[in-house]
């Protein structure tokens, strides 16, 4: 008998998921899981809903609610939808509840302790109205390349170029249309290419074994500086583990590092320490739902 970890693609909850989406994030791996059950193997099939990132403020700002409300709502429209679909999952759980910041954190600090992530200044765009940050799929403008008049942040889709969204003509925001002001931000940088050859040979090995494995473009991108910007870990605080975004703006500035990270160590073990069935209560009614 095998043991074996099957991961469906955790779905948006800015929203209710069609059919597509669940063709696409939940179909293959419930398969999957159902033929390696009746084959008698062990399998545990885990997921969630995606619940951070600009998508879900954007549309709670829509919506005139907060972030939370918006969550707890589509994450209980998906897990309904889910479960009348008669979709398999041992658990469905959420990317809010304590644990799950715990276990980021735990990465995060990880890789910051072995030196895999750095932080480098670059021009980000901030709405004017709001101060936040708009990530470069929500900017829009003419390319500078070829002068096709809707080409997104990162990439022009009628010449195929990669952008930066500081080069596109009069860009615009496509949340409300203003022009977005470029600022010097710090960001942290995932250092991908430190795993090139690891996971290149990792990839080698894998080869024949299943698709997606293997690819050479998979081990070339890594290799490449796309590596470093395709895989940013951090950007202005939400993709900042929740538990480090607690300790203080202060403590996320590059010489105050080491504190940083004796500071998040600590909130770790803490975390920890808890056990997630010792969380209170609250944190766990709802978050996690036995499909
Ligand atoms: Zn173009």
């Amino acid at each position: 008998m095998r043991t074996i970890l099957s991961a469906p693609a955790w779905p948006y909850a800015n929203g209710p998921r069609h059919i597509g989406h669940v063709s696409g994030f939940a179909l293959p791996c419930d398969m999957f899981s159902r033929y390696q059950r009746m084959a008698g193997n062990r399998v545990l099939m885990v997921s969630g809903t995606d619940e951070h990132g600009t998508p879900i403020q954007v549309q709670a700002d829509a919506e005139g609610v907060s972030a939370r409300e918006l969550a707890d709502r589509y994450n209980r429209v998906i897990v309904n939808d889910l479960t009348s679909l008669g979709m398999t999952y041992d658990l469905f759980t959420r990317t809010t509840t304590l644990n799950h910041y715990a276990v980021t954190q735990e990465i995060f600090v990880r890789l910051l302790e072995n030196g895999y992530i750095f932080s480098k200044t670059t021009l980000g765009a901030i709405s004017p109205s709001t101060g936040r940050t708009l990530p470069d799929r929500y900017i829009e403008g003419t390319c500078p390349i070829c002068g096709y008049p809707s080409a997104r942040g990162d990439q022009c889709d009628n010449c195929g170029n990669q952008l930066d969204p500081a080069d596109l003509i009069n860009p615009r925001s496509k949340i409300n249309g203003e022009t977005p002001v470029f600022r010097e931000t710090e960001h942290y940088f995932l250092d991908l290419p430190a795993f090139a050859e690891v996971l290149g040979s990792w990839l080698q090995a894998k080869a024949g074994q299943g698709p997606g494995l293997g690819r050479a473009g998979a081990a070339r991108r890594l290799a490449g500086p796309a590596g470093q910007t395709h895989l940013r870990v951090v950007r202005r605080g939400h993709r900042v583990p929740v538990g480090l975004d607690r300790v203080g703006p202060a403590l996320r500035r590059p010489r105050r590092l080491a504190g940083l990270v004796a500071v998040a160590r600590g909130r770790v073990l803490l975390l920890h320490g808890q056990g997630q069935h010792r969380l209170p209560r609250r944190d766990l009614a709802g978050d996690v739902a036995r499909l």
